[in-house]
């Protein structure tokens, strides 16, 4: 079974539909929350996502847009696309976003937006926080998104003592299973933030045992073009080009 691991399509359709594109023998989609947020096209991508047999959990922007959480904490661009997406979303949409439980354990797996600790809030940057999340799930791997940066941090070894390593996964880098736990990132679809402007998602093979990452050019011109009909905040539609 091959599996794709998304995070963070923030509305960005041409993003999705690329990555889309992109999956071989796809027969089920992870998705580990933000939905919407940011971009133009916040209805289209909860459809697109519910045409695959898929699971999914909310992440901070979804919450936002639904209002289950205040947007006092959220600067000033991202307020104001939380504020836009809330009063696009269909009545669909925003059921099926309330529908959506805070993590998700499946198989070996744990799914968590931020982190399994603070699911909704904590971006996972380092491996002392990394180190610390290890206590706070059952499974052997867990899945996190938020940050939208492609990141593996490993469960440090008795030699290595209290931190494990953790490595900033490049295009095609491969994370095999079975030799120790892990907590992986598998970047961002739509708004990446590591300096690459490509889609970044992964692909779980669960025979071959592996991840594989993968990036993907799409037309950020369109996206940009679209937020720029919209009026939604310039920083985020220049963001795109810088991949940050
Ligand atoms: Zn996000």
């Amino acid at each position: 079974m091959r599996i794709a691991i998304i995070s963070d399509i923030h509305s960005n359709l041409a993003a999705f539909e690329a990555v889309i594109k992109d999956f071989d023998g796809i027969e089920e989609v992870w998705c580990l929350g933000d939905v919407v947020g940011y971009g133009p096209y916040p209805n289209e991508c909860v459809t697109l996502l519910r045409t695959f047999q898929h699971i999914c959990i909310p992440g901070n922007h979804d919450w936002a847009a639904i209002g289950k959480m205040d947007t006092a904490d959220f600067n000033p661009d991202a307020r104001r696309a939380a504020l836009w997406t809330g009063e696009q979303l269909t009545t669909e949409s925003r059921v099926y976003l309330e529908s959506l439980p805070l993590t998700l354990t499946e198989g070996d797996f744990t799914l968590a937006h931020g982190s399994p600790r603070e699911p909704i809030w904590e971006y996972l940057f380092h491996p002392t926080q990394a180190r610390a999340n290890f206590d706070m799930f059952h499974t052997l791997y867990c899945l996190v998104g938020h940050t939208h940066v492609p990141m593996v941090f490993y469960y440090p070894t008795p030699e290595e003592g209290f931190i494990g390593p953790a490595l900033y996964a490049q295009p095609g880098a491969a994370i095999t299973l079975g030799q120790r736990r892990f907590i992986l990132n598998p970047g961002g679809v739509g708004q990446p933030r590591d300096g690459n402007p490509d889609a970044s998602y992964a692909i779980l093979d669960l025979e071959a045992g592996r991840i594989e990452y993968r990036r993907v050019a799409y037309d950020i011109a369109a996206t940009q073009q679209k937020m720029r009909q919209l009026r939604l905040p310039e920083a985020l539609a220049q963001r795109l080009s810088y991949g940050w």
